[in-house]
């Protein structure tokens, strides 16, 4: 299998009749997806419909049971662990429900820890690391710990370390399920302004409609399934 880019018109990453069970359970059954460069996509679908698994499936950090991930002409699913894992951290981004901060560390150590672990030096990480938390619009929380700033904060502290390695794709799962409407609204702006502005695409899974509205297409997922919104009824 070539790992070389095949190219760059055709979607950046794809999945082609996912199928993964947990047990007896099936999460995804026949699943197909595609994004494009700088593309904004919701995948949206009722609780346990697959969602998360799709998008866990798509970031490498689940194996499917069956089917092909394509990333920029590779396919994900063939390469090795540590290969899969190099390549999440150079090129993929990720934000959580509940941002997931390291505790121990500041708030610019969390952001600039992707940058420190692909080896940039201390100094030009903080650098870089401040000037997102400024654009996310917590420049004052920089020195404090996640536990010490409110969840819009630490939501928005959580985006600035998904996009500090300008990374191609960003997957964002349930990014705003924590947060009240106005935060929620403004961290969906930021994250989509941001990843427009860097040419990201952003996988976002999400279950409401308002938070949807920032993606340039949604899909939605039934029965481990993905169908277009036009031809959902
Ligand atoms: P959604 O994100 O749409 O809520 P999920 O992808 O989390 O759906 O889950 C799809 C189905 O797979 C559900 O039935 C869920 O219980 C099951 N599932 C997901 N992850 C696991 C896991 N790690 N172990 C067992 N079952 C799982």
């Amino acid at each position: 299998m070539s790992t070389e880019p095949r190219t760059l018109d055709g979607p950046l990453l794809s999945a082609e009749e996912l199928h993964k069970s947990f047990g007896p359970t099936p999460a995804l059954d026949g699943a197909s997806f595609s994004i494009r460069r700088g593309e904004v996509v919701a995948i949206m679908g009722p609780s346990g419909s697959g969602k998360s698994t799709l998008l866990h499936c798509l970031a490498g950090i689940v194996p499917p049971d069956s089917g092909t991930i394509t990333y920029a002409g590779r396919n994900l699913t063939a390469l090795t662990d540590a290969h899969r894992s190099a390549l999440r951290r150079s090129e993929f981004g990720f934000v959580f429900q509940f941002g997931q901060l390291v505790p121990e560390l500041s708030c610019v150590e969390n952001v600039a820890l992707p940058l420190r672990l692909a080896g940039t030096r201390r100094k030009e990480a903080h650098r870089v690391a401040k000037e997102w938390l400024e654009r996310l619009e917590v420049s004052d929380v920089g020195h404090k710990r996640p536990g010490e700033v409110s969840g819009g904060q630490g939501q928005r502290v959580a985006v600035a370390r998904s996009l500090v390695t300008t990374p191609k794709v960003v997957f964002a799962d349930e990014p705003t399920g924590a947060l009240d409407s106005y935060n929620g609204e403004r961290v969906m702006q930021l994250l989509t302004d941001a990843a427009r502005e860097t040419h990201a695409a952003v996988v976002l899974v999400t279950h409401e409609a308002r938070v949807a509205a920032y993606s340039d297409r949604e899909v939605v997922v039934r029965d481990g399934q993905v169908r277009d919104m036009a031809g959902v009824g």
